[in-house]
């Protein structure tokens, strides 16, 4: 490419509006223009970059057995009414009519949508398992749209779907997915670390987060270097209260005695801080083991969900979560906790593994307060979220806990039946029984990486594209291209760039070398070839990557071969 057919649109000032880093350097060298609050315009060279990630992950998931698909951005509100997500999501819902006034919503995923082609298309479990992906818009009305594509309002995304006749072959798949996605991250060129995550509004159970790493993140992850263990800091454990945990059965009765209690007054006792996302309420298992319900709320999401709490050793069953729900008679993912009068749902290990809850909730005698925040408890600073502190030890034992901050990029679930059951995904099994599918789901921002990876590589002078992901791999730059020996030299040579299968960036301008130099740092090109007047009277080209301060002298005919 010429930069006089490929206008360059760099500029030296700093964007005022433009917070972090990779914001700003993604308008300074051109790459993406605002439209409007969250919309964004990917210009030719910010194109190239989200293509090549896009082709990365294409290929890691062509490889790993997933299909593509393209589906629809507007999406009927009767999917979502099936699924009972068009009460719950939320104002991060775009909510359409269309001429006849029929609802709709510019899809902010797309469980429903793919539940609804997979009970059309999939009958036997012979057809299974299968994973169908997508790379496509998605649009969500953030609460705040900020730092430019990396939290926008329509953005790029790869989620990908997985049906599955039982939790083993869920498992397999779940597992091949965080493989593959480590792949995909790695051939990236980022720094990244995959960790615990939670499953906000989306639901189900397992769930990773793939975290790159970067001081800017909103993420905050607790790692312990010794184990390798890892969490988002909302769902990492608070640390071992300093006084003895309750014995056996003793925190039990504590919080099923009768009466009123709040939720501070019940995580106080067992010494654990509550905060508004999460509210963990642990009791000491008969068998020794700690098991818990991790009560969590969600204000902006309005939801309630009951998960295991990571410190706690013995799985505790799905069996049991059903089980909760049938005590209260409703699915725990439904609980609202504004307006909700308090749960907590403790059960010891062999309570757990029978599936025999001890403490439900709303029953006569048995109630908690506090889940409404503001009236029970008082509104906690955003720093209150963090239930760890760095030096905090793992759960696993592992060492001290550090603090880290990260950019989620992608993200993997263990769904479960939440969609297939509410919609009617079935299969015929072996014996021509229908039965449920269970179901995974795997998300990557497209758009979100290509601004990550600026977080995490640039410099003074501007980008330092990694080079899988750089738009271009080479700058050919020439000194007075007017001279007609400097052109011909430059044109022979940026063919035989071409040629050789590079992609190359070639500065034909007629402009001062100090800009064009300027330019190809700015936009981060890794390597950079100078053809100038002195360098031609020596046979010679000047050589520099992107990250070095001076440039080498070449022989001419050997800087091909030392490209590649
Ligand atoms: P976040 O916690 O940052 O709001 P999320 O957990 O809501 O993200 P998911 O539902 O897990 O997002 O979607 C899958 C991926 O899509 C995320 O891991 C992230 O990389 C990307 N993503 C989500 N929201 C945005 C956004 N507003 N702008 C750009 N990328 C996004
Ligand atoms: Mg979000
Ligand atoms: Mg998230
Ligand atoms: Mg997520």
């Amino acid at each position: 490419m010429r930069v006089t057919r490929f206008p360059l649109s760099t500029t030296r000032e700093t964007p005022a509006d433009a917070e972090i880093v990779s914001h700003q350097l993604m308008l300074r060298a051109g790459m993406i223009r605002r439209l409007s609050a969250g919309l964004y315009t990917w210009l030719p060279l910010g194109l190239r970059v989200l293509q090549r990630v896009e082709r990365i992950v294409r290929e890691e998931m062509d490889r790993a057995g997933a299909l593509e698909v393209l589906m629809p951005a507007v999406q009927p509100a009767e999917l979502w009414q099936e699924s009972g997500r068009w009460e719950k999501y939320g104002p991060e819902l775009l909510r359409i009519q269309d001429r006849h006034e029929r609802d709709f919503c510019f899809g902010p995923t797309h469980e429903e949508v793919i539940t609804d082609l997979f009970r059309r298309e999939i009958r036997s479990y012979r057809q299974l398992p299968v994973n169908y992906y997508q790379i496509q818009t998605k649009f969500r009305d953030e609460t705040r749209p900020r730092f430019g594509v990396m939290r926008a309002r329509e953005f790029l995304m790869k989620d990908a779907y997985s049906f599955h006749l039982d939790d083993a072959g869920l498992e397999a798949e779940y597992q091949a997915m965080r493989e593959t996605y480590t792949r995909i991250f790695e051939r990236t060129g980022l720094a990244f670390s995959a960790v615990e995550a939670d499953t906000g509004a989306i639901g189900g159970s397992v769930s990773h987060e793939f975290m790159v790493l970067a001081d800017s993140g909103e993420d905050a992850i607790a790692a312990c270097e010794a184990s390798g263990y890892a969490a988002n800091v909302e769902l990492a454990p608070a640390p071992p209260p300093e006084q003895p945990r309750p014995a056996p059965g003793e925190a039990l009765q504590e919080v099923a005695t009768p009466g009123q209690r709040t939720i501070a007054e019940v995580a106080d006792h067992l010494g654990i801080p509550a905060s508004r996302h999460v509210k963990t309420l642990l009791v000491e298992g008969a068998e020794g083991g700690l098991v818990a319900l991790l009560l969590r709320g969600d204000h902006e999401l309005n939801e309630l969900k009951a998960e295991k709490h990571p410190a706690v050793a013995a799985p505790l069953t799905l069996a049991g979560a059903e089980r909760v729900e049938a005590e209260l008679g409703c699915p725990l993912g439904s609980l609202g906790p504004v307006g909700l009068q308090g749960v907590a749902l403790i059960a010891d290990h062999a309570a757990a593994q029978a599936a025999d809850f001890v403490c439900g909730a709303n029953r006569e005698g048995y109630h908690l307060i506090g889940v409404n925040w503001g009236r029970d408890l008082p509104e906690p600073e955003t720093a209150d979220l963090r239930t760890v502190e760095a030096g905090d030890p793992s759960p696993d034992g592992g060492g001290p806990l550090a603090i880290r901050r990260g950019i989620e990029v992608g993200h993997v679930f263990q769904l479960g039946k939440t969609y297939s059951e509410a919609m009617g995904a079935t299969v015929l099994d072996e014996a021509g029984q229908e039965r449920t599918v269970t179901m995974g789901c795997y998300g990557i921002g497209v758009s979100r990486v290509v601004a990550a990876a600026i977080e995490q590589n640039h410099d003074e002078r501007g980008i330092r594209w990694p080079e899988p992901i750089a738009p271009f791999q080479v700058a050919l730059v020439a000194i007075k291209p007017e001279q007609p020996d400097v052109a011909e030299a430059a044109e022979a040579l940026y063919a035989e760039l071409m040629a050789s299968g590079l992609d190359v960036l070639y500065d034909d301008r007629e402009a001062r070398p100090g800009v064009k130099f300027a330019d190809m740092d700015l936009i981060g090109i890794p390597h950079r070839i100078v053809i100038s007047p002195r360098a031609l009277q020596q046979d010679t080209v000047e050589y520099k990557r992107r990250e070095d301060a001076e440039a080498t002298a070449v022989d001419r005919s050997e800087i091909v071969t030392w490209l590649k």
